[in-house]
């Protein structure tokens, strides 16, 4: 899809400020700091249109990018920060469940994970929670530039494995530094938008 338009629209808490209309969405999920923000910025082609770290602390909020006035990015708050409170993972618990069961407008979920490393619990729960929800996923295997061209196989094996991954769910290497599995990636996305 080539982007002539990419538009941050609201960053909401709850299901009352989601836009209203009926654009389809996809929702980005992923760990903090796992390349989710520089995923999207390759993809649309902006620089930094899609907040980069958020840090714990922060507000966390869904945020809703429209693109081309034809869908939505729906860019879910990153997981797995240590030093996250209780109280602070279970307001994120609600906010993200209350998306998933509710909106309507959803699509299929891009899960990014780091092709590098084993995923971890939580990227496990994340995936698991998506399928429970009947959510299609397109596992995004990003930063794909820091390994060798020869274990990129055996990497993508090891992810798959460990996710568990459905066989109707898609995996793509990726790396946001050489734009890897970009056109790849906006397939797989537009085949369930257009
Ligand atoms: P987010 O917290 O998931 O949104 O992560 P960011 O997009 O902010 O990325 C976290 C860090 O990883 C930043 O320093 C990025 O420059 C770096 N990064 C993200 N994607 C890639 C990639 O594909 N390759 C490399 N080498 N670095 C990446």
């Amino acid at each position: 899809m080539k982007v002539t338009k990419a538009e941050m629209i609201i960053s909401a808490v709850s299901q009352k400020q989601y836009p209203s209309g009926d654009l389809p969405e996809i929702a980005l999920a992923g760990r903090s700091n796992v390349g989710k923000s520089s995923f999207v910025n390759k993809l649309i082609n902006r620089k930094a249109l899609a907040r980069t770290s958020s840090k714990p602390g922060k507000t966390q909020t869904l945020n809703f990018y429209r693109i081309n006035d034809f869908f939505h990015f729906v860019d879910v708050p990153g997981y797995g920060y240590a030093k996250v409170s209780k109280t602070e993972r279970e307001a994120w618990g609600k906010m993200i469940e209350e998306y998933f069961l509710e909106g309507d407008n959803l699509k299929a979920a891009v899960h990014v994970v780091d092709i590098r490393h084993r995923p971890s619990v939580d990227d496990v729960t994340m995936y698991e929670f998506l399928k429970f929800h009947e959510i299609p996923v397109i596992v995004v295997a990003t930063k794909l530039d820091k390994i060798k061209k020869s274990q990129v196989g055996k990497h993508v094996k090891q992810v798959k494995e460990t996710l568990q991954l459905h066989d109707e769910d898609v995996i793509i290497p990726f790396s946001s530094e050489t734009a890897q599995g970009k056109d790849t990636a906006w397939k797989a996305i537009e085949s369930f938008i257009l």
